[in-house]
């Protein structure tokens, strides 16, 4: 039965071979695909107007014929195409701005359908940019008149009007053979609809209210799947077996009373969660969270030590050479007087050293090693890896991970990020990770005001650099780099360095800093800067993350409206280290309203839960998928952003399932645990952790 919907959708009545090829192109290549194939939006025709009684300023849907067609250029350029339709009561004007092509798509006579916003101009009654459709001469038209109608993704050589009709033939023919994949008992506790009920429904609504029932059911059922596949793999990784560390902390001891600052309270919390993880017979599995400047690295050195007073050793992996670069220096410096070796493992790290580093992971000695993806490479063994650190780890993917984490017999993982998640997708992301919050940040932190630099204004930003580093603060100036492997924009942010050196900043030092520089020359700047011989510090994107320098109290992000807002609030993170306020200005003209939008973000607030919020409200979920595998893929109806309860509750069934019947034998979960083999390729169930 459950076969049905894998039937090709090439035998669905009214398809055939070339519709189904031009299905083919919405992805759509069985019955299941299609009837997942959901409205992109609804339009309610049971409320079709009389034109006469349209009402001006609301979204109207009128149905007449075409009286008359034209096309004219406007002062200034612009194209009005304007078809006129009247139904007896009156004549609206659909109008079109800049589609010239469209007047090939009426013709005179025809009936069609218009919805979209009325206005009246010139004792003209205009409906704008409407969504129009022809309506067939004669034909049974109940799908598409009448009552709520779905309006779907199409593609080139797809009407609106013959994808209703497959779909409700497809629907007729295999809604109920559609497998339901919610065990009866959790669907009955919820109140969910069966599959079939949903699908009909969520394609042709009778009503408002059971659209709302059906969706639900839908997000429900997303959800459920993969909180089913976290829950389990949660569960797995808590059965394996550890290596506890109860080393009794010589080393973190005297770590934390040589640090010149106190642990904030955020800190010593997360540090006391992270211990007791580490003291039991179970790898630890943990996300530390927190803002940028909250203080993860303090934590993650502590861990580490904690790890090495036991008599394990350490691995700390960052994403870029600069971070891990600045992490070896950090741990170097903090555990100076520990009889521990600290050690860095990147690509352009010269021979001998890689070779001690390597020899030092080999040879089981008290040894942590911080570095880049080099970490992960097949010649790097340790013998007896104890806590593997991930610094960013959104920036490395679940393979490498894995791979790192291969390298110990289950060493304790603990994963750090600087991009705060709001809740809802937190439970998704990291629904198989204990979570660590640093919500406190260190005390005496200047402010950091953040201001848009007017059109035409940077001279005057430039200016404002000139006074600040002459006052003895120093700047970085950020510019974005079109693209990575582009040769152009480096030689133009060279020249640009110098150009600002020689116009603007003339008796001030000026370094640049860039992704493919070469290693000795990068330590060398960026050594400078940290010792203030380097004023005015220009960069591409590659300081977003790590650096901490408190006397660089200004930042100058050059067009801003590139970066995304989760970059920008990091970069913003590299200033306000120090006492003095600081100051974070945005150049750059965005084009579009959600590039304006990320820029007004960034001015009304300094909050990072804010923030990713607001990203997510604006991307999406997808990007913040990216590397993990519960993958979006698997959400097609459900938003993270709206159906945070329904999530929840998606949740709870997941545990209650896994609490009854942990390898789904269940009958009632047969269909759940086929469909999370075919998703998941049965990772979770099969016993092999990804
Ligand atoms: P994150 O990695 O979370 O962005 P860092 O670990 O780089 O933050 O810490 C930022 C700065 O704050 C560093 O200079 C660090 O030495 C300092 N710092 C960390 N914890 C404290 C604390 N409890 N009190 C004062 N300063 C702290
Ligand atoms: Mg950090």
């Amino acid at each position: 039965m459950a076969e049905a919907a894998e039937t090709k959708v090439q035998y669905v009545k009214g398809v055939g071979p070339r519709r189904a090829a031009v299905l083919g192109a919405l992805g759509i290549s069985t019955v299941a695909d299609l009837l997942r194939h959901y409205p992109r939006r609804y339009e309610d025709r049971s409320r079709i107007r009389p034109i006469a009684e349209v009402r001006e300023g609301e979204e109207e849907t009128v149905r007449g014929r075409v009286l008359a067609l034209g096309t004219k250029r406007l002062r200034g350029g612009l194209l009005l195409f304007q078809a006129a339709v009247g139904d007896g009561s009156g004549v609206a004007l659909g109008t079109w701005f800049n589609q010239p092509y469209l007047e090939s798509r009426f013709k005179r006579g025809e009936e069609v359908i218009l919805t979209g916003k009325a206005r009246r101009r010139r004792g003209e009654l205009q409906i704008l940019s409407p969504e129009y459709e022809v309506v067939a001469p004669a034909a049974d038209d109940a799908l598409n008149t009448g009552r709520i109608v779905p309006v779907y993704p199409l593609t080139e050589g797809l009407s609106q009007r013959s994808m209703r009709a497959i779909m409700h033939a497809c629907l007729d023919r295999h809604a109920d053979a559609v497998p339901d994949l919610v065990p009866p008992a959790v669907r009955e506790e919820a109140g969910l609809p069966a599959a079939a009920e949903a699908l009909r429904e969520i394609h042709f609504p009778a009503d408002p209210a059971s659209l709302e029932r059906a969706r639900r059911r839908i997000v429900f059922e997303e959800f459920l799947l993969m909180q089913v596949a976290i829950v389990l793999k949660r569960r797995q990784l808590a059965e394996l077996p550890g290596s506890p560390k109860r080393g009794g902390g010589p080393l973190l001891a005297a770590f934390l009373s040589s640090l010149p600052f106190a642990l904030t309270g955020a800190q010593r919390r997360a540090l006391d969660e992270i211990a007791a993880d580490m003291a039991r017979e179970r790898p630890m599995h943990r996300l530390l969270q927190g803002d940028v400047g909250s203080g993860k690295t303090v934590v993650a050195v502590a861990a580490l030590l904690a790890a090495i007073d036991s008599g394990f050793q350490g691995a700390l992996a960052a994403p870029t050479e600069i971070l891990a670069e600045q992490h070896w220096r950090t741990l170097r410096s903090l555990a100076a007087a520990l009889p521990v070796e600290v050690r860095l493992l990147t690509a352009g790290v010269p021979q001998p050293e890689r070779e001690a580093a390597l020899e030092a992971a080999r040879s089981g000695r008290p040894a942590i090693l911080v570095g880049t993806h080099a970490l992960m490479e097949g010649e790097v063994a340790f013998d007896r890896l104890g806590l593997v650190v991930v610094d960013e780890q959104h920036r490395f993917g679940v393979v490498q991970r894995a791979r790192l984490r291969g390298k110990g017999r289950n060493p304790d993982v603990l994963v750090m990020t600087a991009t705060p998640i709001p809740r809802t997708l937190a439970l998704t992301l990291y629904g198989d990770l204990d979570v660590s919050v640093l919500d406190e940040m260190p005390p005496g932190r200047g402010t950091v005001v953040t201001r848009r630099v007017p059109p035409g204004a940077i001279g005057k930003a430039y200016d404002f650099i000139r006074r600040e580093a002459s006052a003895g603060r120093q700047a970085y100036i950020v510019y974005p780099l079109v693209d990575e492997s582009e040769r152009l924009p480096l030689g133009a942010a060279r020249a640009m360095a110098e150009r600002l050196s020689r116009e603007h900043f003339p008796g001030l030092r000026v370094g640049l800093v860039h992704g493919r520089m070469r290693r000795e020359e990068r330590e060398s700047v960026m050594t400078a800067f940290r010792e203030g011989r380097v004023h005015v510090l220009v960069a591409t994107s590659v300081i977003e993350v790590g650096l901490d320098v408190p006397n660089a109290c200004v930042m100058l992000v050059e067009h801003a409206e590139r970066f995304g807002l989760a970059q920008l609030h990091q970069m913003r993170g590299r200033i306000g280290r120090g006492r003095e306020r600081s100051y974070f200005l945005l150049d750059g003209s965005p084009a579009t309203e959600e590039a304006a939008r990320r820029l007004r973000a960034l001015e009304e607030t300094a909050d990072g839960f804010r923030i990713a919020e607001i990203d997510l409200e604006i991307r999406g979920p997808g990007e913040f998928f990216s590397g993990r595998q519960h993958g979006a893929a698997a959400l097609r109806l459900a938003r993270l952003d709206r159906d945070g309860e329904v999530l929840r509750a998606a949740r709870t069934a997941a545990e209650r399932i896994a609490d009854r019947d942990r390898w789904l034998r269940d009958p009632a979960h047969r269909l759940l645990r086929r469909e999370l083999i075919r998703n998941y390729s049965g990772r979770f169930l099969l016993g092999t952790i990804g």
